[in-house]
Formats: structure tokens, C-alpha cells, sequence
């Protein structure tokens, strides 16, 4: 039995089957867009076992990945890249190929010491660069956007808009306790804010299963008290248990416990680094 879920979310010309981790895997998506002749597959998991699964639904479709596209540089969305085949080309912004390049192997042996052979032994790096604007990739409009501040220092956004699809990553998440570490709040509500402007009425999240418009709401809802949550609270564990009573129907609370151990409240400074 598959442990994460499947949602498809269906277009004119292009079907977009979204891949959501169990609870281990932090609820983090893979995406598989459907074109007429091959698949686009945007994000890689964290562990393993969830990049199987997600590369093995995509081969149940019989098309060809063409394309991986990683979103930003946080180990979620780009460990398990090697599992969609080593004759995919992986693409990422300029920034996130170099970091990936730079930081990538770092991580990876630091997912190791903590998760052992659920890790890959090494970072799959991106070899092409994707520029933000608009291409035609197997018949269907892609456009392409940089955010800057936000869930990460830089991330790529992805949509479809003649499907009224967007794949937003970790701009949104659906359900789940979201990952500020990065501290970037106004700049991250700034652009749900921009973002909301946009037509788009399928909003993929990065965490949790694909919705609707009402995602940005909670997105805003959660920073909004985020924010003065963690500027007030003493240890961990009092913000952890603001964030819990606050949003009781949130999953993902093994994401406050990481955020909490790694950056916010460290137990030991040396491991904040990436
Ligand atoms: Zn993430």
C-alpha cells in the first residue's frame, strides 16, 4: 500500500497528479504534470522510500521524464532526485544550482548523521538553469517566477496559466505548520500578497495536498502569529505549544520540533548550519 497520497488536479491539455508524503516525509509534494508526450516532474522528497514512491507512480503514467525541476535549496525538495532516473535533466535557478552545488554534498551528510541510509550518498545537482518567463515545454505554457524572502531566500515558482494552476512550493502550504526558520515573514506575506493577484485558482502547495484560493489566507493567518509567537516565547517547547493550540487541526508538527532543535532554539550552535 502507497503511504503518501495522490491528488490529480486535471487541465485542458495537461493533468497535474500531485504526490504528498505521509507524515515522515513531512507532507512534502512531488509533482508530476502530464504532458501529451512526457512528464515534468517538479520536487524530489526528503527520504527515500517517499522519492520511490512518487518516481514509481510516475512510471505507472508510461511517458517519459523529461524534466526535474528542483524548487529551492532546502533538503526536502531535492534529496531523493536521483530516484526519477539518472537521464533526467534536473533544473534549478542560477542561485539554487550554485548552492545546491556548493552546500548540496554538506547536506547530505548531515541528513546522513541524523537519518542514515534514508539519505542518498550524494546531492544530485542540477545541471541546467531555468530562467524566470515563459516557455512552451511539450505543447503547454509554463511560467516560470523567483521569489525572493520567503519560505527560503530564494525559491522558483511554476505555472500552468492556461490551466489556472500554480505550483507554488513552499509559498504555501496546506494544513501543515509552516517553516519560517528563515525568519523572512514580511517578505514572505508580501508576496501571497502579490501572488493573490494572480488568476490562478489551483494552488499546489509545497506541504500538504494541492486546494484553492483559501490557502493564501492561511498562510497569512499562520505568519501573522508566527511571528510575535516566536519572538515571545522562551524555549521550544513554548512555541511549539502556542503554534499547537493555535491551529489544533495542523499536521506536521515534526516540522516545529525540527525547526525548533536545528535553528530556532539550538541545542548545541554548530548545528544551525545548512
Ligand atoms: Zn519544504
Amino acid at each position: 500500500m502507497m503511504q503518501g497520497t495522490i491528488t490529480i488536479t486535471p487541465g485542458a491539455i495537461t493533468t497535474v497528479h500531485t504526490y504528498t508524503a505521509p507524515n515522515d516525509g513531512a507532507f512534502v509534494t512531488t509533482h508530476v504534470i502530464e504532458l501529451a508526450d512526457e512528464l515534468v516532474v517538479v520536487d524530489a522528497q526528503y527520504v527515500l522510500p517517499f522519492a520511490r514512491e512518487a518516481a514509481d507512480y510516475a512510471r505507472t503514467l508510461n511517458k517519459p521524464i523529461t524534466r526535474l525541476y528542483v524548487s529551492h535549496n532546502h533538503p526536502d525538495h531535492f534529496f531523493g532526485a536521483a530516484e526519477f532516473g539518472s537521464g533526467v535533466a534536473v533544473y534549478a535557478l542560477a542561485e539554487i544550482k550554485k548552492s545546491i552545488e556548493a552546500e548540496g554534498d554538506q547536506q547530505i551528510a548531515d541528513g546522513r548523521s541524523q537519518l542514515g541510509d534514508l539519505v542518498p550518498e550524494q546531492a544530485t545537482k542540477p545541471q541546467h538553469v531555468v530562467e524566470p518567463g515563459v516557455e512552451i515545454i511539450g505543447g503547454a505554457r509554463f511560467e516560470f517566477r523567483r521569489l525572493e524572502n520567503t519560505e527560503s531566500s530564494s525559491a522558483l515558482t511554476i505555472a500552468l496559466p492556461d490551466e489556472e494552476i500554480l505550483l507554488a512550493q513552499d509559498l504555501l502550504f496546506n494544513n501543515i505548520h509552516l517553516w519560517f526558520a528563515e525568519r523572512h515573514f514580511d517578505g514572505w506575506a508580501a508576496a501571497v500578497e502579490q501572488y493573490r493577484q494572480l488568476p490562478y485558482r489551483h494552488l499546489l502547495p509545497g506541504h500538504g495536498r494541492p486546494g484553492g484560493r483559501e490557502l493564501y489566507d492561511r498562510v497569512l493567518e499562520y505568519l501573522a502569529f508566527a511571528e510575535p509567537a516566536l519572538k515571545n516565547a522562551h524555549s521550544g517547547e513554548q512555541l511549539k505549544q502556542a503554534l499547537v493550540a493555535h491551529f489544533p487541526e495542523y499536521e506536521g508538527v515534526l516540522l516545529i520540533d525540527l525547526q525548533n532543535s536545528l535553528y530556532l532554539f539550538p541545542q548545541q550552535p554548530a548545528s544551525a548550519g545548512q
